[in-house]
């Protein structure tokens, strides 16, 4: 599964450093939008809140996606995700920045109530967060030339806008996401960092269709099964 989808997600960005890496580890960032945070009843956070979906997490966000049954309600986040090119272990920002290889639109599906029942009992997150399938993700494209931090995202479902935010009111920006995550743990070629979601976060339903736009550079529809 992780390699089929390893060249439709990666096949546009050519880089030597990435032409042999697997897809690797997810790492998602938690409440980077103040918004999102609040609608959540979550305060803001005074470092990134972060966890991480493995690699089988991962599937193509173009193709039908696929929520699991009978576990609650399965939410949508929309997110940028960073696809990394490099080796990112204490970084600085001029590292962090030199390592991003591309861009792209990232699903950070979550079982909600799986989660309140983890948060309540103080526990971590992968059993709503980490399943197959719960990182579906768009290809990636260069982030030469683009503002990472004027990027408007939106996320319409059944027609109807669910999601609207913009990069520029993430709390921490791309690259001192990267320097941060890089303090306790390396990113390597062919890992992916989702930036997290602004508010207006909901359930999926069976059926739902879904269209998904970062700025005027990607647009993925999708469907739920
Ligand atoms: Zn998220």
């Amino acid at each position: 599964m992780i390699k089929a989808y390893r060249h439709h997600l990666i096949g546009a960005i050519s880089s030597d450093a990435l032409s042999n890496s697997p897809l690797g580890k997810i790492v998602c960032v938690g409440r980077n939008y103040a918004d999102h945070a609040k609608e959540l009843n979550n305060p803001i956070p005074k470092q990134p809140l972060l966890f991480i979906k493995p690699a089988t997490a991962a599937v193509a966000m173009d193709q039908p996606i696929t929520i699991p049954k009978g576990l609650g309600a399965c939410h949508h986040e929309l997110e940028m995700a960073i696809l990394i090119g490099g080796v990112l272990t204490h970084a600085s920002a001029e590292q962090a920045q030199a390592a991003i290889a591309g861009i792209g639109l990232a699903l950070d599906l979550t079982l909600r109530d799986v989660q309140d029942d983890l948060k309540r009992q103080g526990q971590p997150w992968e059993r709503a967060k980490a399943f197959d399938g719960a990182c579906p993700l768009s290809p990636f494209v260069s982030a030469k030339g683009i503002d990472l931090q004027q990027l408007s995202l939106q996320l319409y479902r059944n027609d109807q806008l669910q999601q609207s935010g913009n990069t520029a009111d993430m709390l921490f920006p791309v690259v001192d996401l990267l320097v941060e995550i890089s303090q306790s743990f390396s990113l390597l070629p062919g890992d992916v960092v989702l930036t997290g979601t602004p508010a207006g976060v909901g359930p999926l339903l069976v059926g739902d269709k879904l269209s998904a736009g970062l700025g005027d550079i990607l647009t993925v529809e999708t469907v739920v099964e």
